[in-house]
């Protein structure tokens, strides 16, 4: 839904990846970044039907459409929900939901909200999946996914640095989903270059790599540019690099 940063663009919104476990018959959200209603809608999915969003830490780029999903659900004219919605993700994702249900009493829903309170190493089952979470290194408690289920494993490393967690969580991956916010020659703390996203796929042995969350430098990169400087870390297998939209089978 989201392949940008905070910083705004019509091509690239802030991170949200939806999520068709098709064994499961579920609709997921994982991180809800600004604008991932807008995008869902594009794709022609509903907000209506999202079972359960993973939220990997508070920054707005990765959670501001969360209070106006709540608020879609509770208003939509005709549509009266009553399946419970699941929200995963650090303590601090409550304080930042129960903070704003108490600023806005109007947002308290009928059908049930329930958060499932997530820290560093936790083992998580849903029917047939199972779900690791690591802590990456990045602002507060940020946490990584990885998802087990129907023989693939799929990790999301959300907003980190280059840490022996997330190359842990990432490991044998069928799909590695990575941030790439900087070129190689220009590292920010708290944040994965194009260069070391492939260092971590080629440690952790992943079988695909989805780079996103491009800043604008990268995004004014070409994609051989972009594909070269991931390869200089000695990654060769796949490199996708995400667009808005784009969809992926695994
Ligand atoms: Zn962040
Ligand atoms: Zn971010």
């Amino acid at each position: 839904m989201g392949s940008g940063s905070c910083v705004p663009s019509f091509e690239r919104f802030p991170s949200s990846y939806f999520f068709c476990p098709l064994q499961l018959k579920e609709s997921w959200l994982v991180d809800i970044g600004e604008g991932a209603l807008f995008r869902l809608s594009e794709a022609r999915e509903s907000y209506k039907d999202i079972d359960r969003i993973f939220i990997s830490h508070t920054h707005p780029d990765h959670i501001g459409a969360l209070i106006p999903l709540i608020l879609a659900l509770k208003y939509t004219p005709g549509f009266e929900r009553s399946k419970p919605l699941f929200i995963y993700g650090p303590e601090s994702v409550r304080e930042y939901l129960d903070m704003h249900l108490d600023f806005a009493p109007y947002l308290k829903c009928d059908f049930p909200i329930n958060f499932v309170s997530c820290s560093s190493d936790n083992d998580i089952e849903i029917e047939k999946c199972l779900i690791k979470t690591k802590k990456m290194n990045h602002f507060e408690t940020t946490l990584g996914y990885r998802w087990f289920f129907g023989g693939k494993v799929i990790v999301y490393g959300a907003d980190g640095e280059v840490s022996e967690e997330l190359i842990n969580l990432s490991e044998d991956a069928d799909l590695l989903i990575l941030e790439s916010s900087y070129p190689k020659d220009k590292p920010s703390s708290g944040h994965l270059t194009t260069f070391e996203a492939g260092k971590i796929a080629r440690e952790a042995g992943a079988k695909k790599l989805l780079l996103s969350h491009f800043y604008p430098e990268v995004v004014g990169m070409k994609e051989e540019q972009i594909e070269t400087e991931v390869r200089n870390s000695g990654y060769q297998e796949e490199i996708v690099l995400a667009k808005d939209l784009m969809t992926l089978k695994i």
